[in-house]
């Protein structure tokens, strides 16, 4: 038996884990004991992985060779690598010829390793000339990302996993943590209990799993964090817990604030918020964290799709970045905004410029200078300045026509992003979609007209970065089944079939050689790597060996021998003055309003043992065990109102769509709301034609961020 070492593809905690296999099959799974992140543990979905790459689900559940569609609604049928890699290229050309390129649109996927972003980028980016890259992190972490650059200057979260042991207040906001990062929850638990004086404070519509073992739960009505974190910031100013000296050093923007939290008081913040008053100023002592000595215990604060996913996200992220700034939590050990990322590389992702909004390196498309740069390290004559499409407009620019061919890799829009009407009329109206897979069943394969065989966990080769800026490398123990091929060397293929089939865009010193001439996963991180220098995060004091050697944190520039723990420890940020930047944003409520014809809030979340569409986890009966069904929770009086009990089918409907399910008695939720977990589709929710949730949730998105509004939509539960 032979160990390789390598990284969960789960959540954002990043959990390094060693993969014990024999005569080319996984056979086991353990945590890595010398893994910053986890130290050798893993959560329930972490331990199964082998499980799901047996043998026979490597036989039964993966694609194992490219396949094609004479025509819509006809069977896919097998074909060759090479017909299939030059079909690809051969319809993206036309295509761009025909239309321009901006007629094609790549949609990506966190899950990717940072090597396979880098190519999609440089292809759609660099060799096509178009910005339409966007990936499902928009979906998962783009409120996150704005809300750094807002407030700090950079895409960067301050803090690390080691804070958690320092930190004295924990300030949890949108996240139920003990199920979507149970790893990180682990070691927060080990810090309270070797620190009985600790604070824990959540705030979450739902009790959930991490709300209950709160010292303070703030069940605020969804949608409300913005007023929250004003409110908790009139008691800081109020009661002089803010730190005046720090604020005039390192901040600008602090009086628009100050004016803007005047009159919210926390008693108008208890009626808006639905919370208790005293509640909103204990949150707001601990979170100051003043001791009588005149110092301050440090605070740190762990959100995630609660504060992303709404109409206002980047107001949720900068308001609560506020809370920091006013009170100098931040840059200290112990202290700072760590937003909690939902997949595992959707941090590498950005490091990229994964996103349609971004570019390589953490470089704005908006800015001429950053888009030269980029130009001249790819040897193209420029990085057009036309926007990309982020996720939802993309899928709404494909159902209006615009958009004629996407190709989708690695992700399942036809189940996971919101009002999949929409984007199932996208996908029948794009003349041509490319799906480039492991798994052989998912939502969206009966909308693609090609299918391109990927390899996956236990067998790609390259690197991701988590959620604390740590680089973990990822390693195969065993080959792909059947024909599989990695991502990047995928686009790679393409990309290089392209080169001879577009017209040229190399500047003169380049011409003549590929741009793509990418030979492993290493050759693609030296080109990403170099992409970095001089950037927030500069990792060119990193190689390949020292990656293999151990997980490193960005940055690293040159000179530097190990990686930063923690960023802005000098109190300069990554703005034009070095201050940070205070946002003074009005109160907004979430974009649907509940009225009398759809009178429920209805959320969405994470299972504690399930991930994304399931098409990994659902495999396995054990992870199936804990939730084995959907269910739609609801309060007691709610369903006694409606003379439901507990186990009754039920259609819920908002104005885009609904589905028919049991409904279940929770004591988690307040009256007037519902919430049904995101995992399921169409093969358990309502059949052909339903998407589960994303039947339901809505298409608006925060102006900033471009992020959907997964978190709120409003809704009605009548009996079948
Ligand atoms: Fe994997 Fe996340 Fe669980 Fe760690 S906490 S084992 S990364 S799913």
């Amino acid at each position: 038996m032979a160990e390789t070492r390598s990284t969960c593809p789960y959540c954002g905690v990043g959990c390094g884990v060693v993969i014990a296999h024999e005569a080319g099959a996984i056979t086991g799974v353990r945590g890595d004991p010398d893994h910053p992140a986890n130290f050798g543990r893993l959560c329930t979905k972490g331990s199964t992985l082998h499980l799901t790459a047996t043998p026979v689900l490597l036989q039964t559940a993966r694609l194992h060779r490219p396949m094609a569609r004479t025509q819509r609604g006809a069977p896919l049928a097998p074909i060759g690598w090479d017909t299939a890699l030059d079909r690809v290229a051969d319809r993206l050309a036309a295509t761009i010829t025909d239309h321009g390129p901006d007629a094609v649109g790549f949609y990506l996927s966190g899950q990717l390793l940072t090597e396979d972003y880098h190519v999609f980028n440089k292809l759609a980016k660099g060799l096509i000339g178009s910005n339409n890259v966007d990936t499902n992190s928009r979906l998962c972490m783009s409120s996150a990302v704005s809300g750094y650059k807002s407030s700090l200057g950079a895409d960067a979260p301050p803090a690390c996993y080691d804070d958690l042991a320092l930190a004295r207040t924990v300030f949890i906001t949108g996240s139920n943590m003990a199920w979507a990062h149970p790893v990180l929850f682990r070691r927060l638990e080990d810090a309270r209990a070797a620190r009985p004086d600790m604070k824990l404070v959540v705030v979450d519509p739902r009790r959930t799993e991490t709300a209950a073992v709160a010292d303070l739960h703030l069940a605020i009505q969804p949608g409300t964090d913005v007023m929250l974190h004003h409110a908790m910031l009139h008691i800081m100013l109020a009661e002089g817990l803010h730190d005046a000296a720090w604020i005039a050093a390192h901040t600008n923007g602090f009086e628009a604030l100050r004016e803007r939290v005047r009159d919210l008081t926390p008693a108008r913040a208890a009626r808006i918020c639905g919370v208790p008053e005293t509640d909103i100023v204990q949150a707001a002592r601990w979170f100051a964290g003043q001791s009588t000595d005149g110092g301050r215990f440090p605070t740190l604060s762990l959100y995630c799709q609660g504060l992303n996913q709404s109409s206002s996200g980047t107001d949720k992220n900068t308001t609560l970045i506020n809370l920091h700034l006013t009170t100098g939590q931040i840059g200290q050990p112990g202290a700072g905004p760590l937003s909690l990322t939902g997949q595992p590389n959707a941090m590498g992702g950005r490091e990229v410029g994964g996103l349609a909004t971004l570019l390589s390196g953490h470089r704005d498309l908006g800015n001429p200078e950053h888009r030269a740069e980029v130009a001249r390290l790819w040897g193209v004559t420029d990085v057009p300045a036309r926007p990309g499409k982020a996720a939802v407009q993309m899928f709404e620019a494909a159902a209006d026509g615009e958009i004629r061919a996407l190709w989708i890799a690695c992700t399942n829009p036809a189940q996971s992003l919101p009002d999949q009407a929409m984007v199932r009329r996208a996908l029948e109206r794009c003349e041509f979609v490319v799906l480039q897979e492991a798994y052989r069943h998912t939502a969206t394969t009966p909308y693609a007209d090609l299918v391109l065989p990927a390899s996956s966990w236990g067998e790609k080769d390259g690197s991701v970065t988590n959620s604390e800026r740590r680089i973990s490398r990822v390693r195969p123990a065993i080959d792909a089944p059947g024909l599989a091929r990695h991502d990047w060397l995928i686009a790679r293929d393409v990309a290089q079939r392209l080169e001879a089939r577009l017209p040229s865009r190399r500047t003169p010193e380049s011409a003549g050689r590929s741009m793509f001439d990418f030979r492993t996963p290493e050759s693609v991180w030296l080109e990403h790597r170099e992409m970095t220098r001089g950037r927030d995060l500069d990792i060119t004091g990193l190689d390949w060996a020292a990656l293999d050697r151990a997980p490193a944190q960005w940055p690293c520039p040159q000179g530097q021998t190990t990686g930063t723990a923690r960023l802005y420890t000098d109190g300069r940020f990554v703005t034009g003055d070095g201050r940070a930047r205070f946002s003074a944003p009005a109160p907004r409520g979430p974009a649907e309003s509940c009225d009398d014809d759809f009178p429920l809030a209805l959320t969405s979340g994470r299972l504690r043992d399930q991930w994304h569409g399931m098409s990994r986890t659902g495999t396995l009966g054990r992870l199936l065990a804990h939730t084995p069904e959907p269910a739609l929770q609801m309060h007691r009086r709610d369903l006694e109102r409606r003379g439901l009990t507990g186990g009754d089918l039920v259609r819920v409907r908002t104005r885009r769509g609904e589905l028919v399910l049991p409904v279940q008695a929770s004591d988690e939720l307040a009256e007037a709301q519902v919430h049904l977990a995101m995992h399921w589709g169409s093969e358990v929710l309502g059949g052909a034609g339903s998407a589960g949730v994303n039947t339901l949730t809505q298409p608006i998105c925060c102006p900033s961020s471009g992020q959907p509004e997964l978190k709120h939509s409003a809704a009605q539960v009548e009996a079948v």
